[in-house]
């Protein structure tokens, strides 16, 4: 698998604004936000996307999910709510081949996404 932006952020060859970091994830703000809080969620172990983890440990996918909730929670977000999407291959607008999950928050969203 080629390297992807993420993967130099994991490994801190490029500069990120981490918010959380444990030995199974890495949290940092995205560089173009598109709210208030705008959070991405990375797994240590890379998938490139969504659908490998069909192929996946639960306990592992669970962790990445418990990790994102808490995320927000610490930052506060969980009393007015916040979005997590997770966009997947070409239709999902994917544009880094890193699973991450989003985390928007701090202002009303609206439906449907676009
Ligand atoms: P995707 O479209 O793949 O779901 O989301 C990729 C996200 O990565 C985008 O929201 C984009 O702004 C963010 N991003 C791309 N390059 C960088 C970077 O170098 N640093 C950070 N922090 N975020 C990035």
């Amino acid at each position: 698998m080629e390297d992807t932006i993420f993967d130099k952020i994991l490994a801190g060859a490029i500069p990120s604004d981490r918010v959380y970091e444990d030995d199974h994830v890495l949290a940092f703000r995205d560089v173009s936000p598109q709210a208030p809080v705008h959070i991405l969620v990375i797994p240590k172990v890379k998938a490139a996307s969504f659908t490998e983890l069909k192929d996946r440990d639960e306990e592992e996918i669970g962790r990445f999910f418990k990790r994102a909730a808490l995320v927000a929670d610490e930052l506060g977000l969980s009393d007015e709510g916040y979005r997590i999407v997770i966009n997947h291959g070409k239709n999902g607008q994917q544009t880094v081949a890193y699973l991450h999950a989003h985390i928007l928050g701090g202002r009303q969203m609206s439906w449907p996404p676009g």
